[in-house]
């Protein structure tokens, strides 16, 4: 039984350092596949409306500058939105994804559409979120929190579909966002406002009220068992098809802890588990919103 533990447990080191090892030697190639399907992404969605076309358009990604222009349009770098439900959602789920994006100078902006008030902590954690979105780099003028008696943090109110898709909306017009990144329609963890927000960023794409240009991404929800193992998990987001997918090294993992210790009222020990050995911590995956599918879409 004793040799078998050892057994497991020198497999997994063993992994682990194979893995790590393949992920420091690709890491450059990883990053660089990562922003090249972003610009692709967003070309993709402004090629088809209304006369836009980037054909003749030069990109570079050279890691300092995003710029690409033609005759009719300039694109002057990436705009991205993280829309959330509640804060310390950035961090527990889309850590990878906010440093990636911030590591290749996006313009980088957070929506979230409550305080967090479940527990009447409302006040305590905007302030906690904007200590997080400071590590990060994000700042203060960049950041929102939506507080509408008609958007409770809680999961068992179904939030208005109409009245999440038109805050994102208004938030995407003013800051001229180029790119919106929020959960699919599992939520990660299942909560009703997070799939709320998936739900009403699909309604925007599909009724065509989103801005000419501006691309929508879905953060794949994984199993239980890929949640959990960490970077381990790394291997089998890599042989699955994404759209865009952001991997974060050891240092980067520092600053994602970081900044979630600044959510001190939500750091309860089962979140110091979460810390270790979630992949979301380290692994995101992301899935475009595409119209094709929103033509099916029911709005409830
Ligand atoms: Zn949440």
């Amino acid at each position: 039984m004793v040799s078998l533990l050892l057994a497991v447990v020198l497999l997994f080191i063993v992994l682990y350092v194979w893995i790590t090892r393949i992920y420091h030697q690709h890491r450059q190639t990883v990053a660089k596949s990562g922003s090249a399907h972003l610009v692709s992404l967003i070309k993709s969605v402004s090629r088809s409306d209304r006369g836009f076309s980037v054909s003749r358009n030069k990109y570079t990604n050279d890691g300092t500058e995003w710029q690409f222009s033609d005759e009719s349009q300039t694109f002057n770098g990436l705009r991205a939105l993280f829309v959330t439900a509640h804060p310390d959602d950035e961090c527990m789920f889309f850590s990878p994804a906010v440093i990636r994006l911030l590591e290749i100078n996006a313009s980088v902006h957070l929506l979230c559409l409550s305080s967090g008030n479940y527990y009447s902590q409302g006040e305590v954690r905007k302030k906690e979120l904007l200590k997080s979105c400071e590590v990060f780099g994000i700042p203060p003028a960049h950041v929102t929190v939506i507080e509408n008696r008609e958007l409770p943090d809680d999961p068992n109110v179904q939030w208005d579909i109409h009245l999440v898709s038109s805050l994102i909306l208004k938030h995407v017009k003013a800051a001229a966002i180029n790119l919106v990144l929020t959960f699919d329609g599992s939520g990660v963890s299942g909560h009703a406002n997070h799939i709320a927000l998936y739900r009403s960023l699909r309604y925007l794409v599909s009724t065509g009220k989103m801005p000419e240009g501006c691309a929508g991404l879905a953060l794949e929800t994984v199993s239980i068992f890929r949640k959990y193992l960490s970077v381990l998990e790394l291997p089998v987001s890599w042989l699955r098809s994404s759209d865009f997918i952001c991997v974060i090294g050891r240092e980067e993992y520092t600053q994602a802890k970081r900044a979630m210790f600044c959510h001190q009222s939500q750091l309860l020990w089962f979140r110091h588990i979460y810390l270790l050995l979630s992949r979301y911590m380290s692994t995101n995956t992301f899935q475009r919103i595409a119209k094709d599918e929103e033509k099916r879409l029911k709005v409830y």
